[in-house]
């Protein structure tokens, strides 16, 4: 089985993982956290280039941390995509605000500047855009749009660490960035996230947040949870950081090894992940779109026959899960019914190899033109 996903662990991080036993460290709820979390934030810092990095224990936190440090509650509306995962919308919820959601653009499923100026209205307060597969959103309309309504700009970077647009990383241009390290994210801690911001009272808001609102300890000066990263997740994510780029040549170096195979393919009934000079990618889904559904999900069946773990994300989208559909009824969503009808992301992350590239590229070759 080749899974769509997988951390790529090695002697490093089990070592790092043992000496946090050995000194018997496995978490301090002193507020600037342990000293395997202080030296993850570092890193993380380092390789961003912002000022203040908080890290928490999931990236559903650091969304939810993020909307509480933004001051958004009860009675305020948040616009982001349908299409992501559902802990976007859920963190919405968690602070007591509406999610109201917004269709997405066919180039690369990220959320659609028109469709989110329509959906603007006096209660809106914050958007999120969310850099889905590690596709970078438009990040200069949103900044405009953003500025000019005097709303917050909180991205969820979940699934982008490491994309860049126009040169500078996803999760640095909003007042926040939230990330995960979740265990198929790109860096993983097995659980854990984090919160990017260069303003310092939102950081130290943050630091706050994360720990029962208090400063000194027993001294809660506002609303907060135990929301810290434990010793042993800082451990994995410390090391991780540090072989942070070879991450990235291994996917980067996939991904160019499918596109060029499956470039082969003469038809038009697949549509392949393309870069651009604006969108770097950190390569964290390999997202192809087949012309129709039945096409889509015959693909995804018989890779899965054969142990490839081809997977959809995310079908259905967040706004037609029952949930969601009964409690916040959504206009029309044409372009994200569309991409949930029509996307299948391969494996491409660093334990595949060139070998089972070109497995998996036959496959979907095969399929694809016997079905024109
Ligand atoms: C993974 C993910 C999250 C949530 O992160 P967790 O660490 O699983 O809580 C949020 N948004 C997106 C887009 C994600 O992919």
């Amino acid at each position: 089985m080749i899974p769509i996903n997988k951390p790529w662990i090695g002697e490093d991080e089990k070592r790092e993982v043992l000496s946090v036993l050995e000194e018997n460290s496995l978490t301090t709820a002193a507020k600037e956290g342990g000293k395997r979390v202080q030296e993850f934030e570092r890193l993380m810092r380092d390789f961003l280039k912002v000022k203040y990095v908080i890290s928490v224990n999931s990236g559903t936190s650091a969304l939810h941390a993020a909307l509480l440090a933004a001051d958004i509650h009860n009675g305020d509306e948040v616009l982001l995509p349908s299409f992501t995962f559902v802990a976007t919308a859920n963190s919405v919820l968690a602070v007591g605000a509406k999610p109201v959601f917004v269709d997405i653009n066919k180039a690369d499923y990220t959320i659609d500047v028109e469709n989110l100026r329509k959906k603007i209205t006096n209660k809106t307060k914050a958007i999120i855009p969310v850099h889905l597969y590690g596709h970078p959103s438009n990040m200069d309309e949103l900044l405009e749009i953003a500025r000019n309504n005097s709303l917050q700009l909180i991205e969820d970077a979940c699934q982008s660490l490491g994309s860049a647009y126009k040169n500078k990383q996803t999760g640095t241009f909003g007042t926040m960035g939230c990330f995960s390290m979740y265990a198929s994210k790109v860096l993983t801690a097995g659980e854990g996230g984090a919160i990017v911001t260069d303003d310092y009272d939102i950081a130290e808001k943050l630091k706050m947040i994360r720990n029962h609102g208090m400063v000194e300890g027993y001294d809660t000066k506002i609303f907060g949870l135990n929301l810290r990263l434990p010793e042993l997740s800082a451990a994995i994510a410390k090391i991780q950081m540090h072989k942070i780029t070879q991450i990235f040549q291994r996917r980067r170096h996939n991904s160019k090894l499918m596109t060029e195979l499956l470039d082969t393919i003469s038809t038009n009934n697949v549509i392949l992940p393309r870069e651009s000079q604006d969108k770097k990618y950190n390569w964290y889904l390999y997202t192809i779109c087949l012309s129709n559904n039945k096409l889509r999900n015959l693909l995804k069946d018989t890779l899965n026959h054969y142990g490839i773990g081809a997977a959809v994300y995310y079908n259905p989208p967040v706004h037609l899960t029952p949930y969601y559909q009964f409690k916040f009824p959504s206009s029309e969503l044409p372009n994200t019914i569309w991409a949930a009808d029509r996307v299948l992301s391969l494996p491409i992350h660093p334990l595949v190899t060139e070998e089972q590239i070109t497995d998996i590229s036959n496959i979907v070759k095969e399929v694809i033109t016997k079905h024109q």
